[in-house]
């Protein structure tokens, strides 16, 4: 398949070779590239780590922590005003506030408590922040996200309180083929008249792009491994 090996990528950056990957694979599946927002994922990376990303053009970083991405982002965002921040992960209902001043889409709606939260503070922030309901794809127990069977419910409460619903997110099971994970997700999505899906990371994005992503959350593919 389409991986970082491809012959034609060997001289480039990180960067480019997974804009390449994600170009190959709109290409295979009749897509145009320009429909996939690839969101460099920067968790754990400080910014010494993210500014040469910066510097090459990259503009949408994904963080999965409300505190960590307070502490390094506001200084880079005031250099780089055009830079978008994704939030990527679980969200207490006491940082809501927080999230809604710092973030530009968070992707990790997941229940009605969260939902209530976030329609309160986007009203006292005064700023709507279109948001991704991450769905339990797998049905995993100790995995994050909305049961499959409660994101209609999820959607008719979000609509109700006048929220931006830009679409589904997901984390399929490890170690075994996401594919049917990605192309039910984009069932749902599409069931429910959802443009936006945010579906692959690293070892997946290719697969996920031919599935209709529109968000890529990528990290140790741009950044290389994380520690530990
Ligand atoms: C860390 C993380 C990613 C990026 O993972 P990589 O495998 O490093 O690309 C993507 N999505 C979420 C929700 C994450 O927490």
């Amino acid at each position: 398949m389409t991986k970082a090996t491809h012959p034609d990528d060997i001289d480039l950056s990180p960067l480019a070779a997974i804009h390449a990957r994600i170009a190959r694979a709109a290409a295979l599946a009749a897509r145009q590239p320009d429909a996939v927002t690839l969101i460099a994922i920067s968790k754990t990376r400080d910014a010494d780590a993210i500014q040469p990303l910066i510097d090459q053009g990259q503009r949408v970083f994904g963080e999965n922590r409300v505190q960590e991405a307070q502490g390094k982002w506001p200084a880079l965002v005031a250099a780089q005003p055009d830079i978008r921040l994704h939030l990527v992960g679980q969200l207490q209902s006491n940082k809501a506030e927080d999230a809604v001043r710092l973030f530009d889409a968070i992707h990790s709606l997941d229940r009605p408590s969260l939902l209530t939260a976030l329609a309160r503070a986007m009203d006292k922030v005064g700023r709507r922040v279109p948001l991704f309901v991450q769905v339990n794809i797998g049905n995993e127990a100790q995995k994050g996200g909305c049961a499959i069977d409660d994101v209609p419910a999820l959607l008719d409460q979000a609509r109700t309180a006048d929220l931006p619903i830009a679409g589904l997110m997901c984390v399929p099971p490890a170690q075994i083929e996401p594919a049917p994970f990605f192309a039910l997700l984009g069932k749902i999505a599409a069931d429910h008249g959802l443009a936006g899906l945010s579906m692959g990371m690293s070892d997946d994005f290719d697969t996920a792009v031919m599935l209709g992503a529109t968000h890529v959350r990528v990290g140790s593919a741009l950044f290389g491994a994380r520690a530990q």
